[in-house]
């Protein structure tokens, strides 16, 4: 597994609501996590903005990440509005973990 992504699911997905608090995602099947999905563009968007202001690494988040994700858009997104999407719900928490990283990276 890749260290960037061990230390996101141990830092994040052990206090998602949607995980087992050991790090283990519950989400069913047919349901997908936006962080875990598109991880790479979340992680290099993070990296490249480490300086901007946290709303200014949403934007570009949503620009690149929500602009390709199947749940929503760029403008809107349901999994948003409702608090369901664990990139938007974690986002402060993602950003501190991932500028705290040391290297870049390319792949999960
Ligand atoms: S929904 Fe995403 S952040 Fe939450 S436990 Fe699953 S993979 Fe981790
Ligand atoms: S906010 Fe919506 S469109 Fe953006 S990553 Fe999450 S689920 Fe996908």
């Amino acid at each position: 597994m890749n260290p960037a992504w061990e230390s996101i699911r141990i830092s994040i997905c052990r206090r998602c609501i949607d995980g087992d608090n050991s790090g283990a995602c519950r989400l069913p099947e047919e349901e997908f996590c936006p962080l875990e999905s598109y991880f790479p563009d979340v992680a290099d968007v993070i990296f490249s903005g480490r300086g901007k202001t946290p709303a200014e690494v949403q934007k570009l988040l949503r620009g690149r990440v929500c602009a390709q994700c199947s749940a929503g858009s760029e403008a809107s997104c349901p999994k948003r509005d409702k608090l369901e999407c664990a990139l938007e719900r974690s986002l402060p928490l993602i950003i501190e973990k991932i500028g705290s990283l040391g290297v870049r990276w390319t792949t999960v």
